[in-house]
């Protein structure tokens, strides 16, 4: 991280929720929790939720579980539910991080129409923007860690064991979605549905954007100069 950033949750009341916006691969959990983590305000992933939920063989994991090894949309009554539940927490009246939605007009306006209801200030939403051949590399060698959730990429960071995660030796997976046919899947889902959505902020003048090709700690610092400057 870069120098200056805060570690500790800062003593700012409030922040404004903020979107983070890119292709699948762009690296949005990533900065998403390192956001999170220096400005002490919860990271929402509606794919982690309903991974978690398939994990545990919900009625909602068990009716999406298809949908999403498709690379398409659950849908949006599905997302804006979880979205409205987990957002109405007592750890995200500071403010929350959200990865992964909007990714429609539907769920931003449902979003938007949420944020009045509550009195709370418009969304922020930071397009962290990806050159394709970086994306498809990204994709292709991401790995996770089944036990702790760490994220690995075996053709970016060497592995102590290969196939092994370094902190706790569990087999390393890989989601079923990475799949290279459901990653095309999954992109142009993106460009169809979810891309729009960037002009759309742009327009209401609640656009920031940061190259994100980049190492992972340079990108999450120019995020911060960003929302530092926000
Ligand atoms: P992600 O981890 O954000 O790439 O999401 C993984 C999968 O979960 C997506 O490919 C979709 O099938 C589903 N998903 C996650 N977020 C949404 C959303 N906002 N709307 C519809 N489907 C979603």
């Amino acid at each position: 991280m870069a120098a200056g950033l805060p570690l500790e949750p800062t003593d700012r009341k409030s922040f404004r929720p903020l979107l983070l916006m890119g292709p699948p691969g762009a690296g949005k959990g990533t900065q998403s929790r390192a956001i999170g983590r220096a400005f002490g305000i919860p990271e929402i992933s509606t794919g982690a939720m309903l991974r978690e939920a398939v994990r545990r063989g919900t009625p909602l994991g068990l009716a999406s579980q298809s949908t999403m090894e498709a690379g398409c949309l659950v849908s949006d009554n599905v997302v804006c539910g979880l979205i409205e539940l987990r957002t109405a927490e007592p750890d995200c009246q500071r403010g929350f991080i959200v990865d992964g939605f909007p990714r429609n007009l539907p769920q931003a306006v449902f979003l938007d129409g949420l944020l009045l209801t509550r009195g709370k200030p418009k969304a922020l939403a930071l397009n962290i923007r990806v050159d394709r051949d970086v994306l498809m590399k990204r994709l292709a060698g991401r790995r996770e860690c089944p036990v702790c959730g760490t994220a690995y990429n075996v053709y970016m960071s060497p592995l102590q064991c290969p196939g092994l995660c370094d902190a706790d030796g569990a087999d390393l997976i890989q989601r079923p979605d990475d799949r290279e046919e459901v990653v095309q899947r999954r992109l142009e889902e993106y460009d169809r549905q979810t891309k729009p959505l960037i002009e759309r902020y742009r327009s209401l003048g609640l656009l920031r954007e940061v190259d994100g090709n980049g190492s992972p700690e340079g990108v999450t610092a120019a995020i911060f100069s960003i929302l530092n400057g926000s």
